[in-house]
């Protein structure tokens, strides 16, 4: 007899099996998605233990009959497909057939269902993918689906568990995101006994996100939507002071279904460049509508990830997108800003009448515009009080009290000077009366020698002489007053911290950030009236006023609903 045999179908079933059933939370999504696909208004999710002893999905959808209940328990028994071609125009969130039987066969099932227009329900018990029995039974209609000793007969999966909050956390977290796309459905979730989430039925989003996210994180968020061909883009935004140190508060779904997408993900994060530190994450929701065509969701039988026809638009579209949103606020065009009545017309968060809702749209803490015909919060309506520590300048506002960290501030004004210039072609340069010397160590000397060019458009013009000394004829402008070559030295530090085929081209931002940063006032340096006026003035011009290059506040405010609560006059 040879050594290849065909394995026996318990087997086989509890492998296929693991690849859709990972945990106690893919059990709850498998079967919450069963519930929406049977058209279900209400899903209730009752669980134990963090789901390893117990799990119950409860809906009111369309049932099974007794025939269907038994089919739906065999691999590869789906109502949602029925043809090769069905699988590029999926509407639905399960299709593969594999859920059920795959859960069945590493737990103790029981599945009562019944359809609406039946007198009687059905109910089968099953372990570890074996039948025991089926009978009639007296139940309303819809289906239940309990999950007991998930991995009962598989304790190498038992042993991967995590401890009962995890698990716990990881069916909330599910749930969450399942709620944000269907907020037309009720969502309940109770942990032994416990209410632990409740998404009750809602006509809009904005409410689904106070329940999921929080009023606080809700009360941040800004609605963008764009449409480029078949690629629609919907979802909210949350503004940058929101980030966090992981991607978890970035939630994507594609034809409502939530996925884990590095291409999405990347162009969430790209539309927030240089608003947020480089090592934060943004808080958002992302909502793309595809011809489904268009995408694949047969990558994987979890469900989770997705592949686009054309990536490229998707990738652009949403960019755009959460960009143009971006724009329209305060972080990114302050200039409008002073046109504050217009500002409000032209920002409808809710366009063409669709999906109005009562979310509590807000503008962040800095630059917030007053819709009264007249109150503008622009530069000269701030007085100028005085300096704390001679780093933090003080003003005096109509709305409160603003405080200002020069240092970030004058940062931000000088590297976005820094790149126009740059973009119009190169950096104001300041002639060397005298040039200098410099002797550099063979590595920086190649550096310097690989890319004069680059330099020259960034103000520094160098002329080698000798193989690693090199002429410095001019520097940036911005540097004249400060320490142009202690800055230089930076800049070949970090191009050298890239490694060997540091691409240029594509990285002069941290470069330019280093310029922006040696160029501008430090801390500890006093400033006077006029100073301070005008740097607020420069800064109100930028396109994102809000942070530093760096992602840190360049100003914050006490409002004056905050004083009058610090001083206890409410
Ligand atoms: P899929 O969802 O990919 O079709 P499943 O194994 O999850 O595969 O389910 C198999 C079939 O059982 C479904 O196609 C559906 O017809 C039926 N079914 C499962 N859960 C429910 C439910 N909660 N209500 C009604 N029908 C259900
Ligand atoms: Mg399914």
């Amino acid at each position: 007899m040879g050594k290849i045999k065909s394995l026996p179908p318990e087997i086989i079933a509890k492998i296929a099996a693991g690849e859709v059933v990972e945990r106690p939370a893919s059990v709850v999504k498998e079967l919450i998605e069963n519930a929406l696909d049977a058209g279900s208004r209400s899903i209730k999710v009752e669980v134990q233990a963090g789901g390893r002893k117990f799990i119950r999905v409860t809906d009111d959808g369309e049932g099974m009959s007794s025939e269907e209940a038994l089919l739906s328990l065999q691999r590869y028994t789906t109502s949602k497909i029925a043809r090769i071609e069905d699988l590029f125009a999926i509407q639905t969130f399960g299709f593969r057939g594999e859920a059920l039987s795959s859960i069945a066969a590493v737990s103790r099932m029981k599945i009562i269902s019944r359809k609406d227009s039946q007198l009687s329900g059905v109910e089968i018990k099953m372990e570890g993918g074996t039948l025991l029995g089926s009978e009639e039974t007296g139940c309303p209609p819809g289906t239940s689906v309990e999950v007991r000793d998930l991995f009962f007969n598989v304790p190498a999966r038992l042993k991967f568990l995590k401890t009962l909050g995890t698990e716990l956390g990881q069916i909330g977290e599910v749930m969450a995101k399942i709620a944000l796309a269907n907020p037309q459905t009720q969502f309940q979730l109770f942990h032994e006994g416990r209410a632990l989430a409740h998404y009750p039925v809602r006509d809009d989003l904005s409410s689904r996100i106070v329940e999921a996210l929080g009023k606080e994180v809700a009360g941040k968020m800004f609605f963008y939507r764009s449409r480029n061909g078949g690629v629609k883009v919907t979802g909210y935004a949350g503004e940058p002071g929101l980030n966090r140190p992981n991607g978890r508060g970035i939630y994507l779904f594609v034809n409502r279904r939530p996925v884990r997408d590095r291409l999405l993900t990347h162009a969430v994060m790209e539309s927030y460049r240089n608003l947020i530190p480089k090592d934060r994450y943004p808080v958002a929701l992302l909502f793309l509508e595809v011809p489904p065509s268009e995408v694949d969701v047969n990558v994987h039988p979890s469900k989770w990830e997705v592949k686009f026809s054309d990536s490229e638009t998707v990738h652009r579209s949403v960019i755009r997108s959460i960009r143009e949103m971006l724009e329209r606020t305060p972080w990114l065009k302050p200039s409008s800003v002073q046109k504050g009545s217009e500002l409000r017309e032209s920002f409808d968060p809710y366009p063409q009448g669709e999906e109005k809702s009562s979310f509590p749209f807000s503008w962040p803490q800095t630059f917030r515009v007053e819709s009264r015909a007249g109150v503008q919060e622009t530069t000269s309506s701030f007085s100028f009080l005085g300096q704390i520590k001679q780093t933090y300048l003080t003003f005096a506002s109509p709305e409160g009290l603003i405080l200002v960290d020069q240092h970030a501030a004058h940062e931000r004004i000088l590297w976005e000077k820094l790149l126009e210039k740059f973009s119009q072609g190169g950096v104001g340069k300041q002639p060397l009366l005298l040039p200098e010397v410099m002797d550099l160590p063979a590595d920086e000397a190649k550096i310097v020698e690989d890319h004069l060019a680059d330099l020259a458009r960034m103000g520094f013009e160098m002329e080698p002489s000798g193989r690693r000394t090199f002429w410095l004829k001019s520097t940036p402008e911005i540097l004249a007053k400060r320490e142009p070559i202690e800055t230089l030295k930076e800049m070949i530090n970090e191009i050298s911290s890239w490694g060997g085929d540091a691409d240029l081209q594509r990285s002069f931002d941290p470069l330019l950030k280093i310029m922006a940063c040696r160029g501008a006032i430090q801390a500890s340096r006093h400033m006077g009236r006029e100073e301070a006026q005008a740097l607020l003035a420069d800064l109100q011009n930028c396109n994102s006023p809000s942070h530093c290059p760096h992602g840190r506040p360049t100003l914050l405010k006490i409002g004056l609903a905050e004083l009058e609560k610090m001083f206890a006059r409410r």
